[in-house]
């Protein structure tokens, strides 16, 4: 544990550096309030502080109070040492901000007592504040796992909702356009029923891993449930995003998928944030669109407002 010392009388300050060398610190010691100050103010780590009240440059109240101001100093233990007579100078030291206050001349057990219930704080300190930050950490990954889908690791409804409400106000105030395209995989329950589940749990996986790898990272992808996902993009008028569907369509449906030999499928429906539109509304004209989509034969694009399909690809997959 460091100890720095500032006592401007030579004897004393030689004494009390050996007697704290010996019981084990490791001491800095000065002779005046300056220097002191100067060696406060670039201290990385918690120390113990030995401060005469009286001595050249900046006495030792007046270093404390600095000391107490600066929002980053208040781990310091700090001992106020005077040999003042005054009644009051143990309060007046106290109140400064001190922890502790020693009259001058002092016995060295008393001495020695006081400092060992310095180094005590100081070493609480620090494991409370090693516990806080394995706290800070764990919470930080907490609100990340809350945040996220357990089996696809894209952004759960929850996060998305979330996102979604700070975009779509984003784009109402700065007048740019925000799309949405809502998605279905096709028959699944068909590849559920054929393959079994886990071969169902890997092509959700490969469908999440294929749509992350194809957005920017202002857009944000979540998976809503079940087979069903969406992805919102920031900046993005009907057209580019209809245009980013149609890649992620074609790109999984060409994808020979790894576990399945079925070939697997996406519906698409596609919406962009009308002026004065409340989220819900989007979400429920992407659906509508999906909808579509999925009545036309799947595996296509569909635009909400438009009377056609964006693409319409032959549909591959029999209905079911
Ligand atoms: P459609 O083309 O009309 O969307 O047909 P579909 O079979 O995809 O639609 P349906 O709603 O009938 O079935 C969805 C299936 O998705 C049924 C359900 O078992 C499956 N499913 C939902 N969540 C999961 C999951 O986490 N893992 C797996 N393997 N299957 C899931
Ligand atoms: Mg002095
Ligand atoms: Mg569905
Ligand atoms: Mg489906």
């Amino acid at each position: 544990m460091n100890v720095l010392i500032a006592e401007d009388d030579a004897p004393s300050r030689r004494m009390l550096q050996s007697m704290l060398t010996k019981w084990g610190y490791t001491v800095t010691a000065v002779a005046d309030g300056d220097e002191a100050w100067r060696i406060l103010e670039e201290a990385r780590q918690e120390s113990l502080v030995i401060l005469d009240w009286m001595m050249p440059g900046i006495e030792g109240p007046e270093i404390v109070r600095r000391m107490r101001a600066k929002e980053d100093a208040n781990q310091h233990y700090i001992i106020i040492m005077t040999s003042s007579s005054t009644e009051d100078a143990a309060a007046l030291a106290l109140d400064a901000g001190a922890d502790d206050f020693i009259s001058k001349p002092f016995n060295s057990n008393e001495l020695r007592a006081r400092i060992a219930v310095g180094h005590r704080v100081i070493l609480l300190h620090q494991a409370l504040m090693d516990k806080l930050h394995k706290l800070e950490a764990a919470s930080e990954i907490i609100s990340r796992l809350a945040g996220t889908d357990a089996l696809t690791g894209l952004h759960n409804r929850r996060s998305f909702s979330e996102h979604f409400t700070m975009a779509a106000s984003a784009a109402r105030r700065n007048g740019y356009p925000l799309s949405l395209i809502s998605i279905d995989l096709d028959h699944f329950k068909c590849v559920n029923d054929t393959l079994g589940h886990n071969v169902g749990d890997l092509v959700l996986t490969e469908f999440s891993t294929l749509i992350a790898a194809m957005l920017r990272a202002e857009d944000m992808a979540a998976r809503w449930g079940g087979e069903e996902f969406v992805i919102l993009l920031s900046h993005s008028d009907e057209n580019a995003a209809a245009a980013l569907a149609e890649r992620i369509r074609s790109s999984f449906e060409q994808t020979q998928n790894s576990a399945a030999p079925l070939p697997t499928t996406a519906s698409f429906g596609v919406a962009e944030l009308r002026g004065g539109e409340e989220e819900q509304e989007l979400i429920k004209r992407a659906d509508l669109a999906l909808y579509r989509a999925k009545h036309e034969g799947r595996n296509r694009v569909v635009l909400s407002g438009s009377n056609y399909s964006a693409h319409s690809p032959p549909p591959k997959v029999p209905s079911s």
